[in-house]
Parts: C-alpha cells; sequence; structure tokens
C-alpha cells in the first residue's frame, strides 16, 4: 500500500507554520507498514489543489488530506476533493448535531456557515472531531482511499488515532509490530557503520536508526500476519544487534534513562542528592516526575552563584579562584559536597556554560562537567555540548543521567 499526504494551508507555504501533521501522520503510518511516498503542501488554491489531488490519484492508494475542512471561504479542501471524485455532498445529520452541541456547550451562536462543515461526499463516512467542529471525512472510490482530516492538530491527531489508523491496519490486514532498541555512548554514524550489512539488506523488519540529544534508537519494525509472528521476525535482529553494540545499548521502547535510574536506586537501596548549576535543577525536576521517588531522591540544589557554591556545598574558595567554576575540580568537590551535606549514597553534580555569552577559547560555550561521587568513588565527566541554551540544559541532564545509570550498574554487577 502506497499513501501520501497533502497538507493544504497558505500559511503551510507562507513559512508561517511548520507541516507537523504531516510528520505525524507519516509516523502513524510507517507504524501500521504503510510507505509514505510524498508529502505535497498546497495553499488553499482550487486549480492547484486539483493538480495535487490528480498527481495523488495516478500514485498512490491512500491519500491522506489535512486542513481546509473549517467553515470559512478559504476552506475548500472537501469542496475541491469532491468536485474532483464528481461526488455530491450530502448533510450528515449526526455531523450536523455534533456541530450545534459544540456551539450551544459553549454559549457560543451557530452561525450558517457552520452548515458547511456538515456536508460530507456522498457515500463517505464522517469521522466524529470530539475536539472541534469540522469533521473528517474517509471515503473509497475507484480503489482508493481519500481521507480528509482538520488542520488544527488537536483534533487532527484523535481522529487519526482512534479511527483512521484502526480503519487502515484493517485494510491492509496485517500486522506491525515496532521494538525500539536505545544506545548511549555511540554516535548514530558509529553504530550505522557497526550496522552497515544488516541495514542495506534490511526488509523486515525494517531497521531504523534516529539520533537525539546523544542518543540513538533503533526501531525495528516487523509486518506479519500476527503479533507473535512478527516478535519472531525481529528477535533475531536484535539478538545480533545486540551482539555487536550491546555494550552500548541500556534501554528498550518507552524506557527513559530516569527511569532506568530510579529503578536501579531501587533495586540496590541508594539514595541520591544532586546539585546543578547550569542545569537550574532540570535534573531535580526530571527526578521528581518519577512516581515513588521521594524515597531514594533526598534533594536538589541549584547552586548558581560561586558564593552559593561555597556556602551550600563546600567548595572551596581557592578551588574557583584557581580553576573556576566550570572546571573539572569544582564538580568534583560540588559532587561530594552535596552527597555528604545531603547524608545520601550519591551526590551528583553539574556546571557548565550553557551560553550563549560567557564562553572563552579555553571554556567554550557548552563545556559543560559532570561529577558523581560515592563512598568509594568520585569521577568528573568532561562534554562540550552543541546547541542552545535548552539544548545544552537537556544534554546535559541527560549525560548525568547515564553516567548515574553507569555507576549503579556496575555496583550491581
Ligand atoms: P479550522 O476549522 O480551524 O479552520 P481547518 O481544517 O480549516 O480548520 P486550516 O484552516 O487549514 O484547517 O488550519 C487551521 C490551523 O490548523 C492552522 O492555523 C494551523 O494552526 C493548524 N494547521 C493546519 N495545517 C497544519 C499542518 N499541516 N500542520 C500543523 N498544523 C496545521
Ligand atoms: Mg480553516
Amino acid at each position: 500500500m502506497k499513501a501520501e499526504i497533502i497538507a493544504v494551508g497558505t500559511e503551510l507555504l507562507l513559512g508561517q507554520i511548520a507541516n507537523t501533521n504531516a510528520q505525524i501522520i507519516s509516523r502513524a503510518l510507517q507504524e501500521i507498514g504503510i510507505d509514505v511516498y510524498f508529502h505535497t503542501c498546497v495553499g488553499d488554491n482550487r486549480e492547484r489543489l486539483l493538480d495535487v489531488l490528480e498527481a495523488g490519484f495516478k500514485r498512490s492508494d491512500i491519500i491522506i488530506l489535512t486542513g481546509g475542512l473549517g467553515p470559512t471561504k478559504d476552506d475548500l479542501t472537501k469542496e475541491t476533493v469532491a468536485s474532483y471524485l464528481k461526488l455530491p455532498l450530502q448533510l450528515d445529520e449526526h455531523s450536523l448535531n455534533q456541530i450545534k452541541s459544540y456551539f450551544a456547550k459553549r454559549g457560543r451562536p451557530y452561525t450558517e456557515n457552520n452548515y458547511k462543515q456538515a456536508l460530507v461526499p456522498e457515500g463517505a463516512l464522517a469521522i466524529e472531531n470530539k475536539k472541534g467542529t469540522a469533521p473528517g471525512i474517509l471515503l473509497n472510490k475507484d480503489g482508493k482511499t481519500i481521507i480528509m482530516l482538520p488542520g488544527p492538530p488537536r483534533e487532527m491527531e484523535p481522529m487519526l488515532k482512534d479511527v483512521v489508523i484502526p480503519y487502515l491496519s484493517k485494510m491492509c490486514n496485517s500486522t506491525i509490530f515496532s521494538r525500539v532498541m536505545k544506545f548511549y555512548g555511540i554516535g548514530e554514524s558509529a553504530l550505522e557503520e557497526k550496522l552497515e550489512d544488516l541495514i542495506s539488506k534490511q526488509t523486515n523488519p525494517t531497521i531504523a536508526p534516529l539520533a537525539k540529544r546523544g542518543e540513538v534508537t533503533i526501531r525495528l519494525t516487523a509486518k506479519a500476519e500476527n503479533r507473535m509472528a512478527a516478535e519472531k521476525i525481529i528477535k533475531p535482529v536484535e539478538e545480533e544487534i545486540t551482539k555487536r553494540v550491546g555494550n552500548f545499548l541500556y534501554g528498550f521502547d518507552d524506557d527513559t534513562v530516569e527511569e532506568m535510574v530510579a529503578r536501579l536506586l531501587a533495586k540496590l537501596n541508594k539514595t541520591i542528592a544532586v546539585a546543578e548549576s547550569c542545569t537550574g535543577g532540570l535534573m531535580a525536576h526530571k527526578l521528581t516526575n518519577i512516581p515513588g521517588i521521594s524515597k531514594f531522591f533526598e534533594r536538589g540544589i541549584v547552586s548558581y552563584s560561586n558564593n552559593s557554591k561555597e556556602v551550600l556545598l563546600k567548595v572551596k574558595h581557592d578551588t574557583i579562584k584557581k580553576f573556576g567554576a566550570v572546571s573539572e575540580e569544582t564538580a568534583k568537590e560540588m559532587a561530594e559536597g552535596i552527597r555528604i551535606s545531603a547524608g545520601t549514597d550519591i551526590g551528583v553534580s553539574i556546571t557548565g556554560i550553557a551560553g550563549p555569552d560567557g564562553g572563552t577559547p579555553l571554556k567554550p560555550v557548552g563545556l559543560v562537567y559532570i561529577g558523581y561521587s560515592d563512598s568509594n568513588k568520585c569521577c568528573v565527566e568532561k562534554h562540550i555540548f552543541s546547541g542552545g541554551r535548552t539544548d545544552i540544559k537537556e544534554q546535559s541532564v541527560n549525560s548525568a543521567f547515564h553516567l548515574v545509570r553507569k555507576m549503579l550498574q556496575s555496583m550491581g554487577d
């Protein structure tokens, strides 16, 4: 099955909004094994939309359109598709009632131009819009499936997930099963190089690497008649990948590194405290997102100023003076300081330059030291991250969690 996505909206072409709908829809189709061959973006213009539809009908089995289903004059997707397919528009009573009650509930007046939204091409199925007014539309004609979804993502996404994807996966009569392998400490290209032969001959399962903030994930996706069969196809490939790069593998599917750390803390019955400078409490924030962490997370201190590092963490004045606040020595004393003052098993520190200013040739923006301390060991990792301020903060915290994970794993071995 070949699919394509047509996003309708002049504001997309003007660069006022990004075509995130195409990304979300593509990802959802990929997960059920439908190949997406084209993304097209077209303005609110009947002639050009007709051209795009013409091309789409020649080359795809499934055409998904988003945008232009609203009540205003420039919303012309449905009318154009209906006229292209030579189908009259008919009133869908259920949709009209939905629209009327949507307005009534909000105490807003129902206006006649909303009536237009309840019209669907003859023979089409209206997809209920739980978050707005314009229903989605699903229709089959001449062996093709045409789906129209509203532009606003919060309206589009539930329809996609609840109706469109179940419908299409049933139509394709196959199950798709994915397994995500998560790696840290190896770059995307190094990983791909080690798996080159597997990737180049991939068909089923497909092997899709994706790099994000210092981590690389590999999604293995198998298509088969049922889930068990799909898992069976994935297993030997997963094993082969583990054999080659298993020492960088840290988790699967929805695992996050902070949850892995929390699980390890619980398993080993260890407590942790963190002292953060440039990350401003982001590590503590992520820890406190995990239910039940209070048994293991004692405190987080944001020691942003030099003075606070000295007063709260007992970093020596001379250390900061001699080596600077962003240095291996300061990170080490911060990690030890927080561990001792909090009375925990583990202390972690982060100090760095998140930018955009404040960098020097010797200490560039993105330079971050992460300290770790327990009763047996103290170490510091040096990183130079790239990206904007928030990227650097995210990467710092992510790396700090990975450092703790590695340390805890080695304790557990
Ligand atoms: P409405 O009833 O709100 O008019 P609509 O189906 O007519 O919905 P559009 O008018 O084309 O949709 O777009 C409405 C809004 O939806 C846009 O301003 C934009 O915020 C969002 N939107 C539209 N298309 C996309 C897209 N492809 N990706 C992400 N957001 C989009
Ligand atoms: Mg609109």
